[in-house]
């Protein structure tokens, strides 16, 4: 089952993740909502980053069907995966914490919208999709596999280019000035320190 102590790492990592998300799932279904731009292909890539995240990391660490894509690193590299993990999901919990109810997994303004700019938003727009792609790092540095090693950096890339650009425009449409402002003090995934 688990080849090395790193894919036991990566399988921490992913139930504390998976626990963070659906904590802030279960609230998310108490929101009222205002305006949702919900359509199929969002679902869809929805669908395909979760194959990325979960299911193909699970296929990968519990049967030998993908072994024969193995890579192998240097042993340093699997404990930098460790580290880049562990800021990963810090910074989820810290996103989901200081976003609060605001926070969807789809782009919808709820009822009692209020734009968080303060915590891990001070300084970026989107900590949670830079907290997707240190996983996506990490990943590949933990499972060392051509498949599943790369499979969230790979199944990410579409829903991130997808999305951030539509969701940024509708919290413009919804908060107007105060939402351009924000844009101008704040960097996409990585942190404007300067002003
Ligand atoms: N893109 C953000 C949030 C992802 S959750 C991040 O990476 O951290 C997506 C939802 O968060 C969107 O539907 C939007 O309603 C909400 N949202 C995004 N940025 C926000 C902000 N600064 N304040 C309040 N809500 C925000």
């Amino acid at each position: 089952m688990f080849d090395t102590v790193f894919e036991v790492l990566f399988l921490v990592g992913l139930i504390i993740g998976s626990v963070i998300r659906a904590l802030y799932t279960t609230r998310h279904k108490r929101n009222r909502i205002a305006e949702g731009y919900e359509t199929a292909l969002h679902g869809l890539l929805l669908f395909l980053a979760s194959l990325g995240l979960i299911v193909i990391p699970l296929f990968y660490i519990l049967t030998p069907w993908l072994d024969f894509a193995d890579y192998h690193l240097l042993t340093g590299a699997g404990w930098v995966g460790v580290a880049v993990f562990a800021a990963a999901l810090c910074l989820l919990w810290r996103s989901h914490a200081d976003l609060g109810d605001n926070w969807s997994p789809h782009l919808e303004i709820r009822e009692e919208h209020s734009l968080v700019t303060q915590g891990v938003f001070r300084h970026i727009r989107h900590p949670m999709y830079a907290a997707h792609w240190l996983w996506g790092i990490a990943q590949a540095l933990l499972l060392q596999n051509w498949i599943a090693g790369l499979a969230m950096l790979a199944s990410f890339l579409p829903l991130y280019l997808w999305r951030v650009r539509r969701e940024e425009r509708m919290m413009f449409e919804h908060f107007g000035e105060e939402y351009c402002r924000y844009m101008n003090q704040s960097g996409r995934v990585i942190p404007r320190l300067w002003k």
